[in-house]
């Protein structure tokens, strides 16, 4: 009988759905997930990890969690789809537009991907206009105008530029670095009355984790609200994540539009994509910017995302999760700095980024030089010892309200080790 991953291999490209899934570039087969419960996985062998990868970012509460469990078994008996509209997503539209400082008005898609992609094509049918600018390493998902010079497993397989996008595609596409203002506003003063909209992470998660330098969002906000262009924050990884607001919240800088995905879904496919009210009233059917879905709004989703974000409400979520984050980020730096192992850093509350590099790493160019090889070695010396990193130096580190304090414990005891015998 042939293996998991022989047949996965035949019928899958990669043997996988997704490339971050593969574990190709650290030389192994891709772990398959029998099931999951807190921090833990176990996989298809009965093998159990400790968690970092969180699914990339949705559960931040951890797997399996009880509460959105309970709540979704209740809504799938009054059925999984209509195609119509529900109460249960006014409701949720108005939790969504209470709780992110930018949201007048949202719109439900199945994806971040398609939340971006529509957010695009809202920002050019309210201004008219036809370029965006993104910057490097920031991922905005797949679709082809934001395949660009972008971030996560399309960097991981040195493809961050795509096969298969046009040109045409990306003509439109300004590319700029991360945290780099000037550049910004040099391609405004050349540029201004034909740019659409800055799209960008305000957080970048998807190369390592890289924070935005004081001033570096401020200054995007005033720039194009001086040129009459539209600011995107990209939140599918920070919302609901930094804080309850998102990273808007966190640094006090309100965008135009806002994409959302991961958390908001509460371990279910989707996206959401909102803003100003007058922005907004431009989709369909108000207006003539065309943007539909058949699983839109989808109720079982919606059910977990709504209970995902009525728990994060309560409590002291945050406190805790930056809490536990500062520990680990503090734990390693301390590790690091008793071996004489050189190591960045990088972190903001749940969310972290670990570089094998002397440099400060605060945009696209300083993440490729920081080494992949080592980051690699880190990554396996983990999985020995039963701790699931992301296989990627260019994905961010996760963890959950299910992170116990032993776990992070336990954790640095394993890292220590491993940095012990580093040279
Ligand atoms: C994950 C991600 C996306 C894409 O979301 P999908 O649901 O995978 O399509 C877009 N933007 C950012 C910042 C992301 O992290």
């Amino acid at each position: 009988m042939s293996s998991i991953w022989e047949r996965a291999q035949k019928v899958m490209p990669g043997g996988v759905n997704s490339p971050v899934r593969s574990f190709a570039k650290v030389g192994m087969e891709p772990i398959f997930v029998e099931s999951a419960h807190g921090a833990y996985l176990t996989d298809e062998r009965g093998q159990k990890y400790l968690d970092y990868i969180c699914s990339w970012g949705p559960l931040i509460f951890g797997h399996s969690y009880e509460p959105v469990i309970e709540k979704v078994a209740e809504c799938l008996r009054k059925g999984t789809s209509f195609g119509l509209a529900t109460a249960l997503e006014v409701e949720f539209a108005e939790l969504l537009t209470r709780a992110v400082p930018s949201l007048e008005m949202v719109r439900l898609v199945n994806s971040g991907t398609e939340a971006t992609m529509s957010a695009i094509r809202l920002a050019r049918g309210f201004t008219r206009r036809e370029k965006i600018i993104k910057f490097a390493g920031c991922y905005h998902g797949h679709s082809n105008e934001l395949l660009v010079a972008t971030g996560s497993g399309a960097l991981t397989f040195g493809s961050p530029e795509s096969a298969g996008v046009t040109s045409h595609a990306v003509q439109d596409t300004l590319v700029l670095p991360y945290n780099d203002r000037k550049a910004v506003e040099k391609v405004f003063a050349e540029y201004g009355e034909d740019i659409a909209a800055i799209i960008v992470e305000p957080i970048a998660a998807n190369m390592g984790l890289v924070s935005p330098q004081e001033g570096f969002l401020a200054g995007l906000r005033r720039v194009t609200k001086e040129y009459k262009a539209l600011l995107i924050f990209d939140e599918v990884i920070t919302g609901f994540r930094v804080a309850y607001g998102g990273a808007q919240e966190l640094y006090g800088v309100i965008p135009d539009l806002t994409c959302l995905g991961k958390i908001i879904g509460g371990g279910f496919p989707i996206g959401a994509y909102g803003g100003r009210k007058e922005i907004m009233e431009m989709i369909s059917p108000l207006g003539p910017v065309y943007q539909a879905g058949t699983l839109s709004g989808n109720p079982v989703a919606v059910t977990a995302g709504m209970e995902t974000i009525r728990l994060l409400k309560q409590g002291h979520v945050y406190d805790q999760l930056q809490s536990k984050g500062d520990y680990l980020r503090n734990g390693l730096r301390q590790i690091a700095k008793s071996k004489g192992v050189k190591l960045q850093i990088t972190g903001v509350g749940s969310l972290t980024g670990v570089f094998f590099s002397e440099e400060i790493v605060d945009c696209y160019e300083k993440v490729l030089k920081a080494s992949k090889e080592l980051y690699q070695n880190f990554f396996r010396a983990n999985l020995k010892k039963g701790i699931l990193l992301p296989p990627s130096p260019y994905e961010t580190i996760f963890i959950s309200t299910a992170h116990t304090q032993e776990d992070l414990d336990g954790t640095l005891e394993v890292w220590n080790g491993v940095l012990n015998t580093w040279k």
